[in-house]
This record gives C-alpha cells, sequence and structure tokens, in this order.
C-alpha cells in the first residue's frame, strides 16, 4: 500500500504527499518518461537534480527488450537503471495499440507482433501486472484497452466494461507489498455517461489511486478539461489522481485545477531533442536565426546546469551541427523547467494562490 496526505487545498486543486516505499513525493507531480528504462539524453544523476523523484517506464518495450526476466535477474529496474527513486510502470497496453501491428483484442488481453522483431505475444491483465512485479515498479497500472480519438458510442463503451473487468483482473493478480500500489484507468472516451460509470466500476474496489486514461490523444484541450471535470468529481478524494500522457505546461496547471495530481509526458525530453526549449512566458526555437550570436541563457530566471553555463548561441551551434551534448542540455533544461512549474502550482495551492498566474501563451510544438 502507498499512502497520500492532502496538505492543502485551493478550489478543486490539492497539494498532496505520496509516500512510498521508494521515495516521498510531493504533489501535484510531474513524472519524466524513461520508456526503455531510460531518461532519453539524461543521467539518473541528472534527473535527480531537477527534483524528480519518479519517473515512469514502459511495460511493452521492456519485456520485448531487453526482456522483464532480465531485468528481473538484474534486481529489478531501478537497480538495472541505477535510478533509486520511484517507478511507475505503465500496462504496455498503450503501446500495443500504437506501435505493434496484427494486434487483436480479445476477452484474455491483446495479441500482438513485436514492432521490433516480428515475434508473437499476448498481453493479458495478469501478464503486465506479472512483468510489472517483474521490473519491481512501484506503481503498477492496470492494463486497459485504449481506443483513438475521436471514437463513437459503442467503440468507447465496449473498450470501457472490456477495461473494467480487465481492471479486477489486474488487481486479482496484484501481490500487495509495503509502500507499492496499483492504480486504475477510467476509461470512456469523451461520453460523460461512460466516464461515470467506469468510475463507479472501479471505485467498487480497493485500488491505491486513479488515473484518467484515453485524453491526451489529439482532442482540443477545452474538451479534455470538460471530461476531466465530471469525471475527477466522481474520483474518491483520499486517492491520487493521474492524468496520463499530459502534458503542455498550460495542460498542467488547468488539470491541477480540475483537481489532478500525478502527469507524465516526453514532452520535456522529446521537444529537446527537437531543439524546443520550454522557458519562462513560452518556448523557443534554439534553431532560429535569432539566437546566432545571442549570449544569454536559455531562461535567465532558471537555475539548472544548462542556463547556469551556457548560451543560446553555444546551444544553438551544438544543435545545428547534432551534437548530442546539445540534446542532452535542452533536455536537463525542459524537465529543470517542467519541476520548477509543478513546484510553484504546488507552492501557489499552499499559499491559497490562483493558478491561472502560471498560465501564459504556449508557442506551437
Ligand atoms: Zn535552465
Amino acid at each position: 500500500m502507498i499512502k497520500f496526505d492532502r496538505v492543502a487545498s485551493f478550489g478543486m486543486a490539492r497539494a498532496g504527499l505520496l509516500k512510498t516505499a521508494h521515495a516521498m513525493i510531493e504533489t501535484p507531480v510531474f513524472m519524466p518518461v524513461g520508456t526503455l528504462g531510460t531518461v532519453k539524453a539524461i543521467t539518473p544523476q541528472n534527473l535527480k537534480d531537477t527534483g524528480s523523484k519518479i519517473i515512469l517506464s514502459n511495460t511493452y518495450h521492456l519485456m520485448l527488450r531487453p526482456g522483464d526476466e532480465l531485468v528481473e535477474k538484474a534486481g529489478g529496474l531501478r537497480k538495472f537503471m541505477g535510478w533509486d527513486g520511484a517507478i511507475l510502470t505503465d500496462s504496455g497496453g498503450f503501446q500495443v495499440m500504437s506501435l505493434s501491428a496484427l494486434r487483436k483484442i480479445t476477452e484474455d488481453g491483446a495479441i500482438f507482433q513485436s514492432h521490433i522483431d516480428g515475434s508473437k505475444h499476448l498481453l493479458s491483465p495478469e501478464r503486465s501486472v506479472q512483468i510489472q512485479h517483474s521490473l519491481g515498479s512501484t506503481i503498477t497500472m492496470v492494463l486497459d484497452e485504449c481506443i483513438k480519438y475521436p471514437s463513437t458510442f459503442q467503440e468507447a463503451q465496449s473498450a470501457m466494461v472490456l477495461s473494467s473487468r480487465w481492471a479486477k483482473r489486474s488487481l486479482d493478480a496484484y501481490k500487495k507489498r509495503e509502500g507499492h500500489g496499483i492504480f486504475a484507468i477510467v476509461q470512456g472516451g469523451q461520453y460523460k455517461e461512460l466516464r461515470l460509470e467506469s468510475t463507479e466500476q472501479l471505485k467498487s474496489f480497493d485500488f491505491d489511486g486513479y488515473a484518467v486514461g484515453g485524453l491526451a490523444v489529439g482532442e482540443p484541450q477545452d474538451l479534455m478539461i470538460e471530461v476531466l471535470s465530471y469525471t475527477v468529481n466522481a474520483l474518491p478524494e483520499n486517492k491520487p489522481r493521474y492524468l496520463m500522457g499530459v502534458g503542455k505546461p498550460s495542460d498542467i496547471v488547468k488539470a491541477v485545477q480540475q483537481g489532478i495530481d500525478m502527469f507524465d509526458c516526453v514532452l520535456p525530453t522529446r521537444s529537446g531533442r527537437n531543439g524546443q526549449a520550454f522557458v519562462t512566458g513560452g518556448s523557443l526555437n534554439i534553431r532560429n536565426l535569432r539566437y546566432k550570436e545571442d549570449f544569454s541563457p536559455l531562461d535567465e530566471l532558471c537555475s539548472c546546469y544548462t542556463c547556469k553555463n551556457f548560451t543560446k548561441s553555444y546551444i544553438r551551434h551544438l544543435v545545428k551541427s547534432n551534437e548530442i551534448l546539445g540534446a542532452m542540455l535542452l533536455s536537463l533544461h525542459n524537465l529543470q523547467h517542467y519541476q520548477d512549474l509543478m513546484k510553484k502550482i504546488r507552492n501557489n495551492i499552499i499559499n491559497g494562490i490562483n493558478l491561472d498566474t502560471l498560465l501564459y501563451e504556449q508557442d506551437d510544438l
């Protein structure tokens, strides 16, 4: 079991403490994404320096390569990758739907072909939980069926009903350990009736936390916030709430205002590798000619290693020359920007300051 305590509230927004076996996590929290057992271009020490306490890793990728048995032999993913913080693993469902060829959903699970070597696999709720045990995950996610956006009511309904049955099977297969937990995932697309039904079904089981799935899949931000407004309201107040795969800074601020506590997204690292930096007031593309002779840091207000030691001009040169260090410095800065934003959000909630003050216009990334 993991323990979640609310420290303060402001409107629907909550500041909390999530106590796990591997980290004491202040919420709202942002989890950097370490898909293949590494947050790309970032060392675990760098990650720690940004204030990150928990990262996300992907069951689908690790089961295929290097294989969950090998990771278990190595002493679990934390030991294998040299990360002493907490790890949340997804169930693999989302990647099966988005990456693998020839997938077939049956009552038993998802049958798919590996995108690496074409080998055939069955990912059932039980198998997903077993893999996450082998990885030594701090937080395990249930297997769910993810659908595309937009989807019809019928598609969303049948995926939601199947996901509820899989959630129960995942919970039954889960071995409880102190400081570890398992989260359910609310589904139902953009349909209020289905979201509320999904929430009611999942609430009847004793999960350690609740994720909202099936958002950040291409729908407009307004629709995402609307779905959250009724879904989060129906979730238990004393459990952490996790919005999967979100998002841009403004998405995060607005979702916290709806009562979300946990986030993950590839955006800070992926955009770092693409030459984009998140800075106070928006974002910038370092390839732009205007930075050629700009000898100021990416962000005067940022205290990260990148901003303390390097200029825009130099980082632009690295990126233009495809030097690995460019991706490393930008990824580190972007993660620091995200973690600083989470700190500001939390302080605002504790001090009763409206989170709207943290919203700003984003350039298109
Ligand atoms: Zn910085």
